[in-house]
């Protein structure tokens, strides 16, 4: 997921309500999910009205999520908008496990 959105430059917006709903909060997938939200955040992510499947996170998102998304931004402030890498470039280990002895994720 994370080469995914690097390559393409995209970012999902429909997938905090399965998320929250498979996985704890403090999961990889959650947490990242709201990195995405708190440092890549567009405006048209909520605003648009593209969905007629109302499957999109400005409706179905859980409020949790947005508490996490917002906690996040309120918290980093400015540092935020800083330019270079974000959170999921820096270190794509902190969204997911390594078994003992597994290698790490190179940069
Ligand atoms: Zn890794």
């Amino acid at each position: 997921m994370i080469e995914r959105t690097i390559e393409r430059k995209k970012y999902p917006n429909y997938m905090a309500k399965w998320a929250f709903g498979h996985f704890p909060k403090d999961s990889g997938v959650c947490r990242l999910l709201v990195d995405f939200y708190a440092y890549q955040h567009d405006e048209s992510w909520i605003t648009m009205e593209k969905s007629k499947l109302g499957r999109d996170d400005s409706v179905q998102a859980p409020a949790e999520f947005w508490k996490a998304v917002l906690a996040t931004v309120f918290k980093e402030g400015p540092n935020i908008y800083a330019s270079g890498p974000k959170p999921w470039q820096k270190d794509r280990c902190q969204y997911h496990k390594h078994p003992d002895g597994e290698p790490k994720c190179s940069a």
